[in-house]
């Protein structure tokens, strides 16, 4: 599948702002400078899409981008929403927005009916982070299905990737019996682009 063409619709404070649920609709979401803009914007073709990081933590909004996608050159067209959410972690948030952070995000995970998944971005860079492990746990609590992507592989060894990839499956593994699918992804190199969009594809005319 190919994004054709990939377009900023609104920014919504709660669920019950966002746009009509008349389209299936994929989210991302992750810690704050996991590399979430630059994930959409490669997977949109579009570098100046979604904004990355100019002021972390300001942008506690749901955001929807109205996509058209086709999974042949001349084939038909999907319309889709692509959601970019508020991501979790900032060192300095204060407590009452952060409560407000996990109402709005708990309201939109739990309500949006259209969501069809959602894509946990992990760093990594790192071994699990509990704030990451957190956030996936309490996904599978509330049975949203959700991918897991980790970012910047670019950044180390195959090997380490690996080894944080292996480390953070293990960690899910002692809550879990079944684990969701995981990619492994480089905007830097463009990598896992086309992992993603063949899951999106094959849950959306699925
Ligand atoms: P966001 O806060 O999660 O939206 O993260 P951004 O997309 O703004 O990225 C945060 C920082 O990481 C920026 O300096 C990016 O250039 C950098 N970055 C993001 N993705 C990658 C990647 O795949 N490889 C490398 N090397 N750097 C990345």
């Amino acid at each position: 599948m190919e994004i054709k063409k990939a377009t900023y619709l609104i920014s919504s404070p709660a669920v019950d702002k966002c746009p009509k649920a008349d389209r299936p609709e994929y989210a991302f979401i992750g810690r704050s400078n996991v590399g979430k803009s630059s994930l959409i914007n490669m997977l949109c073709n579009n570098q100046k899409l979604a904004k990355t990081s100019a002021s972390p933590g300001k942008t506690q909004s749901i955001n929807h981008f109205t996509i058209e996608s086709s999974v042949r050159e001349k084939g038909p067209v999907e319309r889709w929403y692509l959601v970019d959410l508020p991501g979790y972690g900032y060192a300095k948030i204060d407590q009452s927005s952060r409560r407000r952070w996990e109402q709005m995000i708990e309201g939109y995970l739990r309500k949006r009916e259209n969501l069809v998944n959602v894509f946990v971005l992990i760093d990594a860079r790192h071994m699990p982070q509990k704030i990451d492990l957190e956030f996936v746990n309490q996904l599978g609590h509330w049975e949203v299905p959700f991918t897991i992507v980790f970012t910047k592989a670019d950044k180390e060894k195959p090997a380490v990737v690996e080894r944080h990839v292996k480390a953070f499956l293990d960690a899910m593994r002692e809550t879990w019996q079944f684990l969701p699918a995981s990619v492994v992804t480089s905007a830097t190199k463009k990598t896992g682009k086309d992992e993603i969009l063949t899951q999106i594809a094959g849950m959306n005319l699925g």
